[in-house]
């Protein structure tokens, strides 16, 4: 039954329940364009301002469709422009998404996962271990409620996987969703402005590569060697980092995108001449580009921001070893802006004034 509150649809699903919906209402074709142009374009937050539509179309809409699925917990902004949103899912969990702004460039950082199973040491998404993969409707919203952050003339420009979780552990539903912020009728942001960050899985890798859309691909390394890698990327254990490389090599062939490699860096820990050779070795004659990162402190994890001495140090090896290397500028530090912090504050009551935060 359609109107049964039961069997209500989230409106930003991706599976083609809006257009089944349109069809067995014996609606026009061009019903669906005039939707996705108030959902996209105008950034409607209710049926009701759909003033093209027949009141009865919109009545009948809202009785099927929830236009929302979540809610905005937190909306906190920084001195530099930056937002986060602690988004509420309708299970109670939390997860969290940034509006960057950047000269003309206007990023949104999105989540994939509530939480992460991957168990970086270093990083604060994981601490819990995974609760479960986002649906592509709440990916898709994440996106929406940042665009309505946005002022009137300006346009969402770029979107980084770089939220909570392993977008790459969550394909599909990344794919589909994605694939609505990239669509001419939808968000219309190229794919060329997309990048999906991943600890490097290459099933999955090889998955994306044979999906056909140019999106950039980053690759968080972290370690020039298994040995280390495995004790700061513990999946590293099953999968070693050749395998990773391998497999983000045969995506450059068929995406021609140029590889970007993260690594964070941990004071005392990967930030070592040693370690700066070595990844200049590893990633010797490659079309990539390296992406330091210092370390942003998690409250309650041993690690420390790496000294400014060897932050540059580690820099000049890499260009000295011509390899392209770009450092991570902080951005949002007084909202706690790097991932999963604020979720983690949510859950510990830590009040946001105490953490030190970084954007990706
Ligand atoms: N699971 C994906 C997306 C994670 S978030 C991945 O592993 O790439 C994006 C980046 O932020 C990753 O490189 C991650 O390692 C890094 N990161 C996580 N916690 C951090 C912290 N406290 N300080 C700096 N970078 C961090």
């Amino acid at each position: 039954m359609q109107n049964d509150v039961e069997s209500r649809i989230p409106l930003f699903s991706t599976s083609g329940s809006l257009h089944d919906w349109l069809a067995a209402n014996q609606q026009p074709k061009f019903r669906a364009q005039q939707i996705g142009q108030w959902l996209y374009q105008n950034r409607a937050t209710g049926f009701d301002s759909m003033t093209n539509l027949p009141l009865a179309i919109r009545q009948q809409l809202a009785e099927s469709f929830d236009f929302w699925t979540t809610e905005i917990a937190k909306h906190l902004k920084s001195n530099d422009g930056t937002e986060k949103l602690l988004v509420k899912l309708d299970d109670n969990s939390h997860v969290e998404c940034v509006l960057l702004r950047d000269g003309h460039r206007r990023t949104i950082c999105v989540s994939s996962q509530v939480g992460c199973a991957m168990g970086c040491v270093f990083c604060a998404s994981g601490l819990d271990g995974v609760k479960r993969n986002l649906d592509s409707h709440e990916i898709v919203e994440q996106m929406i409620r940042l665009q309505h952050c946005l002022e009137p003339q300006q346009r969402l420009s770029h979107i980084v996987m770089m939220g909570m979780g392993e977008p790459l552990a969550n394909v599909d539903n990344v794919l589909a969703a994605l694939d609505v912020a990239t669509a001419a009728d939808g968000l219309g942001i190229s794919p060329r402005r997309v990048t999906i960050s991943t600890v490097g899985l290459p099933a999955a890798i090889e998955k994306l590569a044979g999906y056909g859309k140019p999106y950039n691909l980053a690759v968080s390394l972290h370690a020039p060697n298994d040995l280390l890698r495995n004790q700061l990327v513990p999946v590293n254990d099953k999968i070693g980092i050749q395998a990773i490389i391998d497999a983000a090599d045969r995506y450059f062939e068929i995406s021609g995108r140029r590889l970007t490699f993260e690594y964070v860096l941990l004071g005392g820990v990967n930030d070592s001449t040693d370690c700066a050779m070595e990844l200049s070795e590893l990633l010797r004659n490659k079309s990539a580009l390296i992406n330091v990162i210092p370390y942003n402190p998690v409250p309650g994890l041993p690690w420390v921001s790496p000294s400014e001495k060897s932050i540059a140090n580690f820099g000049d090896i890499l260009r000295r070893n011509k390899i392209n290397v770009k450092f991570r500028v902080r951005k949002g530090s007084d909202i706690a802006a790097a991932c999963g912090q604020l979720r983690r504050q949510q859950v510990t009551e830590i009040s946001a004034s105490q953490s030190i935060g970084q954007t990706q």
